[in-house]
């Protein structure tokens, strides 16, 4: 992945290829796509987490996940789910930024998966950088629309709501549906900002999600779990575009 790291960044001004300074690259190349695409700055924060694979905006802020730019170079995606994140917090400990990590709220089944379709993605170095700059792009399309703001207002009025008519279930389900429907329509809205600049970057993305899940959903022996969660994230009636799982039916993607 950290090739692909350096092939993104060598396409924009500062590029710093040097292993350790690589957050700061990729610091310099969300800016660089902000400035040009947004006309503003944005803080750009590295996940500390080494699990937590979402990437995320606010209106000042970028959240990149650390496993974007680790060098995936030593990590056995065929080794079972322990040992391959094992080499994987082993190799977090080598950049001096993650030496305080917490533990991932994400099942480690699906750290699992996760770190090896990041191996995957990361073997064709120059289409895996098209498509992250995809989602750096989409969630720039995040901020752009002002979608957590949108969000906060959708909190408000439920916190204004009177219960009066509606006990409290019914109206958390009736707030769950409308933010799902508005979820739905915010991860529409960043896609197509993102596709705009690169839909080759899109293109490549989907194609990559839609094959890594079908031969992890052949791989029926110990990894039933895998296996159903492809299903659920990348099958085109599920999520389909959860790189990263940047799409989770949830809230704030
Ligand atoms: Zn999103």
């Amino acid at each position: 992945m950290l090739n692909a790291i350096h092939q993104l960044c060598s396409n924009y001004p500062h590029p710093d290829t040097h292993y350790y300074k690589t957050p700061l690259a990729i610091h310099n190349l969300v800016n660089n796509m902000a400035k040009k695409h947004l006309n503003k700055e944005l803080y750009v924060t590295c996940l500390s987490d080494p699990f937590n694979m979402v990437p995320a905006a606010s209106d000042y802020s970028v959240f990149v996940p650390a496993v974007s730019y680790i060098d995936t170079e030593g990590l056995d995606p065929n080794a079972d789910d322990e040992t391959l994140i094992q080499q994987f917090l082993d190799k977090i400990k080598e950049i001096p930024f993650y030496k305080k990590t917490k533990k991932s709220s994400f099942p480690k089944f699906l750290q699992a998966l996760l770190i090896r379709m990041c191996i995957e993605y990361a073997k064709d170095t120059e289409n895996a950088a098209r498509g992250l700059e995809f989602t750096l792009l989409h969630e720039l399309g995040h901020v752009f629309h002002h979608h957590s703001k949108n969000h906060a207002k959708l909190n408000q009025k439920y916190e204004n709501g009177s219960s009066k008519y509606l006990n409290n279930i019914s109206l958390g389900l009736l707030k769950k549906i409308e933010e799902i429907k508005q979820s739905k329509k915010h991860e529409t809205e960043a896609d197509e900002f993102a596709m705009k600049t690169n839909s080759r970057g899109a293109i490549h993305l989907f194609t990559f999600l839609t094959e890594f899940s079908k031969q992890q959903r052949k791989l029926k022996k110990g990894r039933i779990l895998q296996s159903l969660a492809c299903r659920v994230l990348f099958s085109p009636k599920g999520n389909n575009r959860s790189f990263y799982l940047s799409h989770p039916s949830e809230i704030l993607r």
